[in-house]
């Protein structure tokens, strides 16, 4: 579920992730589950705890341990997996000392197809 945050800082209230849930099967055309069946299902995906938290001043049913992500987050991930522009597609070509770091290395071309780098430094933003 790319719509949550696994993190054991992270709480949630429980009707918002709920809520935020099914929002989130309805933009992806996942089935929904009832509201009993994900709290079941939950702990497949988390280890989340059940707590009462103080939230704008009333105590709330909330879980520890989950949090819900920004809906411009949602899904963020996965595209940037899929064709962003840091898409590795560096390829060995010669061994020499690379530009970046300065070790003896196989090298390929950077992302500018200017400089031969390590395959260590092409995974790492200038
Ligand atoms: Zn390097």
């Amino acid at each position: 579920m790319d719509c949550c945050v696994i993190e054991s800082a992270a709480n949630v209230i429980k009707q918002e992730l709920y809520t935020g849930f099914l929002e989130y099967v309805r933009q992806h055309k996942l089935p929904t589950l009832t509201s009993q069946t994900f709290f079941r299902n939950l702990p497949m995906y988390a280890r989340v705890e059940a707590a009462q938290l103080e939230k704008e001043g009333k105590r709330k049913h909330c879980f520890i341990g989950i949090g819900l992500k920004a809906r411009k987050d949602w899904g963020r991930k996965e595209a940037e997996d899929e064709d962003g522009p840091s898409a590795n597609n560096w390829t060995p070509q010669e061994s020499g000392v690379c530009n970046v770091c300065g070790r003896e290395a196989t090298l390929g071309l950077d992302r500018t197809g200017k400089f031969l780098i390590c395959e260590k430094c092409y995974g790492v933003d200038p």
